[in-house]
């Protein structure tokens, strides 16, 4: 089990009493920074290339993140998604991390990888940063399988609270990657409605504003779970957002840090059963901090089972 991570994910500050501060990643790693994960191969992001982002975003887009970073303070991409200096790199790292553990996972290296990077990524589309994210880290990492290691059948499960908009128009129509999200309906950014399939390979679990870890246990072994088995994939990618959890101020789910262990595990026996246990993740929202670090743990404690 192997963490990527790097010290310049932490220099990317979207502004003063922003939810999504440096301090949410500085709470993952103190949580990581513990005896019990003393076993993690720990590892520094690389940057992801040009050839890497573009398979997923415009040129257009590419141009305005890497001229977009100001010289100092904020500048606005839209009313919730800003640079600041460093900017930049933190996103070419979290990026570079999801495709480097892709390398990992499918060279044998080693089975799992949790990437604690930010910014996060699944609200990027590919003409356009929003919703905190500046490029799709896990979209790229998935097109990083097809385009560089010739998958067939990569799957994204997204459990972020919001829905992964971003990664589904990337993906709408490409029935080698099959995208399967659970979030809060309604909810920003208003889309993820069950009837939004892509080619057959999107799958939408909508949940009702105070559903509780029962619903979302049901939601993953009554629909997404068994599509998830059907597709067989070579390969599952994580999009681990822990904002479902019931201290978290932007929405009004109410999970805890078990039920993150338990959908771990869930997509951890699915990975042995169909990918050679081949599974990565990387983190996405999470704005309250004690519960971010908790279901942190107790994802990376699930996966390095
Ligand atoms: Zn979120």
């Amino acid at each position: 089990m192997r963490l990527y991570t790097h010290s310049a994910c932490l220099q990317h500050d979207p502004g003063p009493g922003h939810a999504e501060s440096p301090s949410r990643l500085r709470a993952v790693l103190q949580a990581l920074d513990h005896d019990r994960f003393a076993s993690l191969d720990r590892v520094e992001a690389p940057r992801a290339t040009r050839e890497q982002l573009l398979r997923v975003h415009t040129p257009a887009h590419l141009e305005r993140i890497f001229a977009g970073e100001p010289a100092d303070g904020t500048a606005a991409l839209d009313e919730d998604t800003a640079m600041s200096p460093g900017s930049l790199e933190a996103a070419l790292r979290a990026a570079g991390a999801c495709v480097a553990a892709v390398d990992a996972v499918l060279q044998g290296a080693v089975a799992r990888a949790f990437c604690a990077v930010r910014p996060p990524g699944h609200h990027a589309t590919p003409d356009r940063a929003m919703g905190f994210c500046l490029f799709n880290n896990v979209a790229v990492a998935a097109a990083h399988a097809l385009a560089a290691h010739g998958l067939k059948r990569v799957a994204i499960a997204d459990f972020d609270v919001h829905h992964g908009n971003g990664t589904q128009d990337v993906f709408a129509a490409e029935p080698r990657v099959l995208f399967l999200s659970s979030h809060q309906s309604p909810l920003y950014p208003d889309s993820g409605y069950e009837d939004e399939h892509g080619a057959g390979n999107i799958v939408n679990g909508c949940l009702s504003p105070g559903a509780d870890s029962l619903e979302f246990r049901e939601l993953w072994d009554g629909l997404l779970l068994p599509r998830l088995h059907a597709f067989r994939p070579q390969l599952v990618l994580v999009s681990a957002g822990f904002d479902a959890h019931r201290n978290d101020p932007l929405a009004d789910l109410r999970l805890g840090a078990e039920d993150y262990a338990w959908i771990t595990g869930r997509l951890v026996e699915l990975a042995r059963q169909h990918a050679g246990g081949r599974l990565v993740s990387t983190l996405e929202g999470g704005y309250d901090l004690a519960a971010l670090a908790a279901s942190a743990s107790a994802h990376v404690a699930a996966l390095a089972e």
